[in-house]
């Protein structure tokens, strides 16, 4: 293959899902990834959840998910979704009555894993009711709830048993005529989750839902969630994703934001690039860039900013951001749109990086 055959446009390369609207916001087909996140508030204690979801909001999350593990819980859904302005999915485990109550209380989306449900009965009345309101239902399932006799038949949690567990759900659900439908399938581990992912995009045209569940705090959790929804996202495989970390969901929502920014499935802010420094570096680079990264407000308007030690990658790389420099002994060569502005003195080089990036703004 002639290497300008080569392209990495994710966008050619993405998988044509159904389009399933969740409240305002419609996932699938070309719509953009939506980024969600999960609240950690007891969801009855409908103040401090609905600060936490207009925090998420203002953030960049798209989709607000709550637990709703009680009747108090699915009650207070109808007061906070009118406080808020994202679509709200309720989180619903062991009892499919809570799910009846969250439809009733206005929830845009509902997420199960029919695998936790005791009374199966149950899922032919939360059909009817998502029809009648017409909400989609995700089906959500997980490597840490697998049904008893998929476990036996694989021997453990994997890939395939996944697989067959939401197929499982879809005939369930497919019989019924139900097919507003979201699906997920989530492990810890990051290469179970890609392979049940791969396999299921393969066999149905339903949103997926992308996530590494569990997958720790957020030095690992990042490189986790990075590596898995990444992976999955750069094969044209996603919908809709939930970066999962012991840590405060702001976080969620930046890491799945940067995901996306990473794989140019997002241009807004800053993307900074800037090299690690070595041996040629002409200025202190870690101190400078931290230095810029403090003083400089997130721009109005999606920018590319290079700020590079020495001449060795310093102009190329310079040259491809909007804005760029690349330091010599004692001054840096600044400059814009791929040319030479001018070469600025050391002691200004910042002012001037900042006041360049403001104007490329306007
Ligand atoms: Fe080192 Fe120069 Fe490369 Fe920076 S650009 S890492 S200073 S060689």
């Amino acid at each position: 293959m002639a290497l300008n055959n080569i392209k990495s446009n994710i966008n050619q390369l993405r998988r044509h899902a159904r389009q399933v609207p969740i409240g305002k916001v419609t996932i699938g087909g070309n719509n953009p990834i939506a980024v969600q996140s999960m609240t950690r508030t007891k969801t009855s204690d409908i103040e401090t959840t609905v600060d936490q979801i207009i925090g998420l909001q203002k953030a960049g999350c798209d989709i607000v998910r709550v637990a709703v593990p009680d009747e108090s819980a699915a009650r207070a859904l109808t007061s906070i979704k009118r406080q808020i302005d994202i679509p709200l999915v309720a989180d619903i485990h062991f009892d499919p009555q809570l799910a009846l109550l969250a439809i009733e209380a206005g929830a845009d989306k509902i997420r199960i894993n029919p695998g936790t449900f005791t009374k199966t009965s149950m899922l032919t009345k939360i059909i009817t009711q998502a029809k009648e309101k017409n909400i989609p239902i995700r089906i959500g399932v997980n490597s840490g709830s697998i049904e008893r006799d998929l476990l036996k038949k694989y021997g453990k949690p994997c890939a395939a048993a996944l697989v067959e567990s939401m197929l499982r759900h879809l005939a369930a659900f497919e019989k019924l005529s139900f097919e507003n439908l979201v699906l997920s399938l989530k492990a810890s581990d990051v290469n179970m989750t890609i392979e049940a992912y791969q396999a299921i995009a393969a066999k149905t045209d339903y949103p997926l839902h992308l996530g590494i569940t569990e997958s720790g705090t957020s030095r690992m959790g990042i490189i986790k969630s990075a590596i898995g929804i990444g992976a999955l996202l750069q094969q044209g495989i996603g919908d809709t994703i939930r970066v999962s970390l012991t840590d405060a969901p702001v976080v969620e929502v930046q890491t799945a934001i940067d995901i996306l920014r990473a794989l140019n499935l997002r241009r807004e802010g800053l993307n900074l690039v800037s090299c690690p420094g070595c041996g040629r570096q002409q200025a202190d680079i870690l101190k400078i860039v931290h230095a810029f990264e403090q003083m400089t407000e997130p721009p109005p308007k999606p920018i590319t900013v290079a700020i590079m030690g020495c001449e060795v990658n310093g102009p190329g790389e310079a040259r491809e951001a909007d804005v760029g420099i690349a330091f010599g002994r004692r001054k840096a060569v600044l400059f814009r749109n791929g040319s030479v502005l001018r070469t600025i003195p050391e002691e200004s080089i910042l002012d001037e990086l900042r006041c360049e990036i403001r104007r490329f703004c306007e």
